[in-house]
């Protein structure tokens, strides 16, 4: 649309794309409106205007019956029947992935040794599933002159001082020293995304005491992957971090949505949106807490746990009860800080319903056959800091980290972890859409068709994101039509 305004000479207001979009505008039409008014600016008054202008013609194009008998027409909105009512709601949890209830941690050398060693087992196994043109062998088994392919998890990362790169590598028998000639440019660059902690193959050249690296190999998803769609106009809404409790909780936009979703909304395209939500994810900071940070009691207005609970689920009291409601915790609600973390306790659940779902973060569940993956987002911090080309400003991008990496937490020591037996935090499914929370920013990406949501947030600026910049888009819904695969984002800000 923007390169078709480009061709005709137009410039584009900010944001009127979106406008443009939602409201179904044909760019031509628009263009043929914008020439016979000598418009040179395709600004939003504009569009405003040429809605009008459609809207009046239309009107005309199809007159009213003549009334015979004067009588008094009393004209009713047609009652809101959504077509999401309709359906059963199709969830299943995969609590094979999901640590509550079966935490064994204490924090014992003994239990960061058997995470570690079940993160390299099942990421290697991914890898081991790979085609490879190299013989894979271990460390205890390689021989000089080998050319082979080795699986390991990165210790360590140094630069010498010509500028090459020697990246320890180790697996269940040893540790092994890679090195990449800073000739290589390419594989260099490559190297750039290297993390710690996390497992890849490599391919190379064995010569005692170095293993001279030609490829790196991230486990990532396969190339081919299908998008999965289905044949029912239903969707998902996606959201997160409300903070509820925070004197910056953004109640009046929040009640907006709430009412929408009950189809109190005037647009009618809108009103069909809403009528296909059929599921709601809550990825996290629900509430907001008590003792997050220092100081936080002078940024609350419920300051008790259990009545910034209370207050959420009266709120969610309201959504249309045919709305399964999927919730997971994050770094301000009341469960351990550390990830993986436990679903929200019983305790703070008020008036139970039938369409409430609680999962640990991360958690899968499988809803109308898509395998969803939620993950409030506790690493996203780290890896925002360590991935090249990373920034706060799309933390969407860093979904696609985590599925090239196949975990979503690589980088150990940058944010907790829990050390469980198990590494939860290993995507060991293909998912079919990726839902985070957490960095305050909408936004969505996908990769290799895998949608990946960032949503945003229900708290205005915090005095915090001021001073690091950051500029939380608050308030905007994302809805994800499973049956065509488009996401239209719903805006609840004030006019
Ligand atoms: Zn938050
Ligand atoms: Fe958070």
């Amino acid at each position: 649309m923007l390169q078709r305004f480009a061709e005709e000479s137009f410039l584009v207001e900010s944001g009127v794309d979106r406008l443009i979009t939602e409201c179904g505008v044909s760019p031509d039409d628009l263009i043929d409106f914008a020439k016979s008014r000598d418009e040179w600016i395709i600004s939003r008054s504009l569009v405003e205007e040429f809605l009008k202008v459609k809207h009046e013609q239309e009107k005309k194009d199809d007159p009213p019956q003549a009334c015979i008998e004067k009588t008094e027409v009393k004209v009713e909105r047609p009652i809101f029947r959504a077509i999401a009512s309709e359906y059963p709601g199709r969830v299943d949890h995969l609590s094979q992935y999901d640590i509550s209830g079966r935490s064994t941690s204490k924090g014992t050398v003994e239990n960061f040794v058997s995470l570690f060693e079940n993160r390299y087992k099942k990421i290697a196994a991914l890898l081991h599933a790979q085609p490879a043109q190299l013989p894979i062998v271990d460390f205890a088994g390689a021989r000089k002159g080998d050319k082979c392919r080795f699986i390991g998890m990165v210790r360590s990362k140094t630069v010498t001082k010509n500028g090459h790169l020697i990246i320890e590598i180790e697996d269940e028998k040893g540790v092994m020293k890679g090195f990449i000639n800073n000739s290589k440019k390419e594989l260099m660059s490559q190297a750039g995304y290297i993390l710690l902690d996390e497992v890849l193959a490599f391919d190379g050249n064995y010569k005692d005491p170095f293993f001279f690296i030609d490829a790196v190999t991230w486990p990532s998803v396969p190339i081919n992957k299908q998008k999965k769609l289905i044949d029912d106009n239903l969707s998902i809404a996606f959201t997160s971090d409300l903070h509820v409790g925070s004197r910056l909780f953004l109640e009046r936009e929040l009640k907006r949505m709430l009412e929408w979703l009950k189809g109190n909304c005037a647009d009618e395209r809108e009103r069909e949106i809403a009528s296909s939500i059929k599921y709601l994810f809550l990825a996290g900071d629900l509430v907001d807490g008590i003792g997050v940070y220092p100081n936080q009691e002078k940024e609350l207005v419920i300051q008790d746990i259990y009545e910034q609970y209370q207050t959420l689920f009266n709120y969610l009291e309201q959504v249309p009860e045919y709305i399964e409601i999927i919730m997971i915790p994050g770094n301000h609600d009341a469960v351990r800080r550390a990830d993986p973390q436990p679903r929200i306790p019983d305790e703070f659940i008020k008036n139970k319903r039938s369409n409430y779902h609680f999962g640990a973060s991360p958690s899968w569940f499988r809803v109308e056959g898509l395998n969803c993956l939620l993950y409030h987002g506790n690493s996203l911090d780290s890896m925002i800091a360590n991935v090249p080309g990373l920034s706060y400003y799309e933390p969407e991008k860093a979904g696609i980290e985590y599925l090239k990496r196949r975990h979503l937490s690589p980088i150990y020591g940058s944010n907790h972890i829990a050390p469980e037996e198990e590494d939860y935090m290993v995507i060991e499914e293909v998912p079919d859409i990726i839902h985070m929370g957490h960095v305050h920013k909408n936004g969505y990406t996908e990769y290799r068709n895998i949608p990946i949501v960032s949503s945003g947030t229900w708290q205005a600026q915090t005095d915090y994101q001021r001073m690091q910049g950051h500029i939380p888009t608050p308030a905007l819904l994302p809805v994800y039509n499973m049956k065509t695969g488009a996401l239209r984002v719903i805006d609840f800000n004030g006019v």
